[in-house]
């Protein structure tokens, strides 16, 4: 069994990647390794967010961990709201104050090609490794489905008349932008058991 701190507060994210872990990985939370402040995130880039959060919790509490860092990015405003994502509308982080803004944004947009990017950084045996997920999709006009979280109901991956926030949790993970890093994740634990 391997168990492994996810360093995020953020629920929707711990319940989208326990659903996609095999039995043999177990999530240990923040929470768990009495973790109970917000990890820093002040760089400028998605690599570099998710790698200050993993460093942040591997050298103040000594434990192996990954952390994950996802914005959206969106063709017509030059990659923005990008590692701003959560930020975008104002410090409260409300998804959807961010929507609305985006939305406005795009108003008079006829592009509306996006893509979400994560990136996870893993602390693990001694390695520090990483691994990327992109989705790429489109921005809807209006919000649809009650599904996900953050951007998802504005988002539709290429392929799919439905939004994120549409799809079930499975079918997110198997396209999606977390479920892709995620799943090279897995892969990497079969490897190094
Ligand atoms: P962070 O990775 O927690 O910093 O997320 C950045 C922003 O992107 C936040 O506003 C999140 O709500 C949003 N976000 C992260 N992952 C997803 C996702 O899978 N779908 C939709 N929005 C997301």
């Amino acid at each position: 069994m391997i168990k492994i701190v996810f360093a995020t507060n953020n629920s929707n994210k711990l319940k989208e990647v326990q659903a996609q872990l095999p039995k043999g990985i177990q999530l240990v939370s923040l929470k768990d390794i009495g973790c109970t402040e917000d990890t820093p995130e002040t760089q400028n880039t998605i690599e570099g967010n998710a790698l200050q959060k993993a460093n942040y919790i591997k050298s103040k509490y000594n434990s192996d961990c990954f952390a994950d860092d996802t914005g959206l990015e969106v063709n017509a405003l030059d990659g923005a709201p990008g590692v701003h994502s959560a930020r975008y509308a104002g410090p409260e982080k409300k998804a959807e104050n961010n929507i609305t803004k985006l939305l406005i944004a795009l108003e008079n947009e006829p592009n509306r090609a996006a893509q979400f990017k994560t990136v996870i950084a893993l602390h693990y045996k001694g390695k520090l490794l990483q691994f990327n997920g992109i989705c790429k999709g489109e921005i809807t006009h209006t919000p649809k489905g009650s599904g996900g979280f953050g951007y998802d109901p504005i988002f539709k991956p290429l392929g799919k008349e439905q939004t994120f926030a549409e799809l079930t949790l499975d079918e997110k993970n198997a396209i999606g932008h977390r479920g892709i890093a995620v799943a090279q994740l897995i892969e990497f634990f079969k490897q190094n058991q």
